[in-house]
Formats: C-alpha cells, structure tokens, sequence
C-alpha cells in the first residue's frame, strides 16, 4: 500500500485524488485537510478512514469532531494542523492541493521530514521555489508535477538531458476572453470569468486562468521544476487543450503529451511516478479531432502575462508580491469587490511599488505578503 496525505482534499483536484485512490485500490489515505467544507470532509472520512484531519478554525474542528465522534480519527486546526498533517510520520507521499501560498510552511516541513510532493499548488513554488527546489535536493525528496501543463513537460522529459533542453513550449488555452480586446473586458462580471471553455476546476485558478495570470504564475513553476529560466519557456496559445505542453530539445525535436482534458491523469501519474497504469475515461480520437489550432499569446490586453515574465526574470521577492496582489485581488473580484480589469492593475501597482529583496527568506516571503495585502487594503 501506498501512503498518502491531501493538502486540500475537498476542493478540486482534492476530490479528483480520492477518484484516482478509490480507483486504484492500493493507495492508503492517512492524513485529510481542508478549510471550510465540513460535510464532504466528513464523508470523505468516512470512507477513506484518515488517522489525522486538519480543518482551518477551531470552531470548524469542534463541528467536525461532534459530527465524527463514532469514528477513530484525530481533528486538529489550524497551522499547526496543516503541518502535523504535512508530516505524518508513516506517509510517502503529500499531495499539496491547497489554493494559496499558504501551503509554503507545510510544503517545506513536508520535504524535511522527507516527503515526496505531488505538488498542485502552484503559489507555494512561485513565491519560494528557491527555497524548496534546493531543500527537497538536499533531502532527496522528489517534488513531482501535478499542473499538467507540468506533467506533460515532466512526462516529456523522460529519457531526455537536461542540457539538450532548447525551451519549454508551454500550452495555454487562452481562456474564456480569447480574442477579446481591453475595451471588451470592462464589464465582465464574475460569472463570466468562471466559465472556463475546457476544465472545470476551483474558483481562483479559474479566474487566474481567464486573465492569463495562471499561465504566468505557471512560467515561473516551470522556472523551478525544470532549472530554466522564464525566457526559455514560451507560451503557445492552443484552445483545444489536447497538447497539454511540450519540450523542444537542440537538434529540433519536439516531444509532446496529449489527451483529453483530464486531471486524474497527472494526479495518478504522480502518484505511481515513474509506473503508468490504466486510467479510465474518454482516448483522444484524432479521427474526429481533425485539426490542432495554435497562436501566438496576447499579451498586451492580458498582459498579467507580461507582468509574470518581468517578475520571473527579476526573481527575489517580486515574484511573492506578484502572486499575493493576484490572491487578494482575485478573491476581492470574486466577492464583487472590484471590477474584473482591475485584477491586474492591482497587480501591476504592487510589483511597481515594492523594492525587491533577492533571495528573500520564509519570513521575508511572508512579511512580502502581508505589506502587498496592507497596500492593497489600504486603497479602498
Ligand atoms: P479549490 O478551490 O477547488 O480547492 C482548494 C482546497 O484548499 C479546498 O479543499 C479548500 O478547502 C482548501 N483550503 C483553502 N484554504 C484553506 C485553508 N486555510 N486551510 C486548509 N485548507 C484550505 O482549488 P483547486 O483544487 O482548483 O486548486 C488547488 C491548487 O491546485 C491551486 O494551487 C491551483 O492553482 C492548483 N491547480 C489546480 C488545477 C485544477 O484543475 N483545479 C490544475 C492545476 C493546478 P474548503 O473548500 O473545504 O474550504
């Protein structure tokens, strides 16, 4: 039996996890955290019988400890809990689903206690990448792709040097504003942006995904899973989401993933890295695909993008600051705080306003954090 925690089980890719668990049969899930979904926690407690779960507030522990008490397993909250979850002793494995850079702290205790990561959660590398990609080094950890746009460049390089790498072709589908222009995105309200044409997935990447935003905070996870730097990897624009990405290599040769958008995919792939195993659902039919559309990205109207690229290059803080002003900002758009247009502007004001720090610690990362959040605050 494989042993497993999830960071985040009833969101997303949380809940897709415990697909490809009950599928298979032979993984053993040890360890459950979550925020405020109680009821799903409690019947994903119920039928995959974790030691240890981890909600965020005290109070939500006590509802679920009262709602479980015919069961044996511990409730805890909190970060400390996030943590004891992270590093319960007899996992292999911590699937990091979580949304947020508030997955750094257990990603980083994970990888001490020598954990592998099946990493989702995409903030966590971008704002301290340069933290974890040496620690999980050191402690011979394997920090494995769940993104698939990651999985499909990990899966890519397999059998390929890493000195043969030319660039990273990283796909995009541009969204549900494809094609439109500045003037066409004014009044887009939440609903819109929510609509994503190919993958259904939690509300924040969904909007990241609609200003390109998720793509950007995805160039600078390639930056860090693959030893690369942002300029090598380019965005190609292909709407159908069947290349999930790809890897030019110097004498011209591309290799590619492709299939159907599916995430149990990745997730299983990490999991059982580096065994393929059979996984249910829909095969690719070329026959009635037809045709593969690719474009170049827009990045003047999206141009959240652009701003991703100059925060990779420039590295040290920038990048936590770029990713913070995006989380608040996101989730004021989201609570129908602020118009959709202004995601970015807030963004760009923050990068503007901060002086960075290269190679900023945890606590730097953190303190980043909390005066890009106090910025934004302080604005309305
Ligand atoms: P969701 O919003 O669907 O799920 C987020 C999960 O995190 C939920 O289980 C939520 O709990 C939990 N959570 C949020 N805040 C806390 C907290 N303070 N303490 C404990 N748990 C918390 O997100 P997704 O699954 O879509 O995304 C998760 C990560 O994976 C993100 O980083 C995203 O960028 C990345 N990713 C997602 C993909 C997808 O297809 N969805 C694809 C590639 C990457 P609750 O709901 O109970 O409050």
């Amino acid at each position: 039996m494989k042993k497993i925690a999830i960071l985040g089980s009833t969101g997303s890719i949380g809940t897709q996890t415990l697909e490809v668990v009950r599928e298979n049969k032979d993984i053993e899930v040890l360890g459950l955290a979550a925020g405020n979904n109680i009821e799903l926690l409690e019947k994903q407690i119920r039928e995959f019988h974790p030691k240890l779960v981890a909600v965020w507030t005290e109070e939500k522990a006590k509802e679920l400890r009262s709602r479980i008490q015919d069961m044996d397993v511990r409730i805890t909250a909190g970060m400390d809990g996030l943590i004891e979850v992270s590093i319960l002793p007899e996992t292999e494995i911590l699937v990091t689903a979580i949304v947020g850079m508030i997955g750094i702290r257990p990603t980083i205790e994970a990888i001490k206690a020598g954990k592998d990561i099946a990493l989702a959660n995409k903030e966590t590398l971008v704002t301290a990448g340069h933290i974890i990609m040496p620690l999980a080094k050191e402690c011979g950890v394997s920090i494995l792709p769940v993104d698939s746009e990651h999985s499909a460049i990990f899966q890519s390089l397999q059998g390929g040097q890493h000195q043969a790498i030319k660039k990273i072709l990283l796909t995009a589908s541009g969204g549900p504003f494809r094609g439109k222009r500045e003037e066409d995105l004014l009044e887009i309200k939440v609903e819109d942006a929510l609509k994503h044409p190919n993958w259904e997935m939690g509300r924040k990447i969904t909007i990241d995904s609609s200003t390109m935003v998720n793509k950007g905070l995805e160039v600078i996870e390639a930056k860090w899973l693959f030893d690369v730097s942002v300029d090598d990897v380019q965005v190609v624009v292909q709407p159908q989401s069947v290349i999930h990405s790809m890897v030019e290599y110097v004498d011209g040769a591309i290799i590619a993933e492709l299939g159907t958008p599916d995430m149990k995919l990745p997730i299983q792939y990490a999991l059982y890295y580096p065994e393929r195993r059979y996984l249910p659902g829909e095969r690719l039919d070329f026959w009635s695909l037809g045709k593969l559309d690719f474009e170049k990205p827009d990045m003047d109207t999206f141009y959240g993008l652009a701003l991703a690229y100059e925060a990779g290059r420039a590295g040290g803080s920038l990048p936590t600051v770029f990713n913070a002003a995006n989380e608040l900002a996101v989730s004021q758009f989201l609570n129908r705080q602020i118009k959709y247009l202004e995601i970015v502007e807030i963004i760009e004001d923050c990068m503007r306003a901060h002086k960075n720090i290269q190679n900023p610690t945890l606590e730097q990362i953190l303190e980043t954090e909390a005066a890009t959040y106090d910025r934004i605050n302080s604005r309305r």
